[in-house]
């Protein structure tokens, strides 16, 4: 069995931002040879989320304001007494989700219509990581 990890480093330019990083998954498998296998991505930090769905740009906006509906920024969290001020993106990370597992089949991913993989940055400006993991033969 192969085994193949890559780290992919992320950095915004927004306190939020969503990313498809689906390029970058596509080249990680493609450095670790496996053709028949899955695919592990994982944000590496608890206030970002990896999940899967379409890339529509309006979607991407009505996540962003559902979200901020739910765990607004500027509401009072018992978390921001530590001294941080990001109560909300560890609210926003945990209904996002953490990590995406896809098949791989013939070398490729082996999605349905229109599903991407995406990095979803609830605290961002500032250097962050995700972790993909190739395992197959
Ligand atoms: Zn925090």
């Amino acid at each position: 069995m192969k085994s193949y990890r890559e780290e992919l480093w992320v950095e915004t330019q927004s306190r939020r931002a969503y990313m498809n990083i689906t390029p970058q998954v596509e080249g990680a498998i493609r450095k670790s040879g496996v053709t028949e296998g899955l695919v592990l991505v994982n944000a590496m930090h608890i206030t970002a989320s990896v999940y899967i769905n379409d890339d529509e740009a309006g979607l991407l906006k009505d996540y962003d304001e559902f979200l901020e509906k739910l765990a607004p920024h500027d509401a009072p969290y018992r978390h921001n007494d530590t001294g941080e001020d990001n109560g909300d993106a560890h609210i926003k990370r945990q209904i996002m989700g953490r990590d995406v597992t896809v098949a791989i089949t013939n070398g490729q991913l082996d999605f349905g219509p229109w599903e991407q993989i995406f990095y979803g940055e609830f605290d961002g400006r500032r250097r962050k990581r995700v972790l993909i993991k190739v395992i197959g033969e």
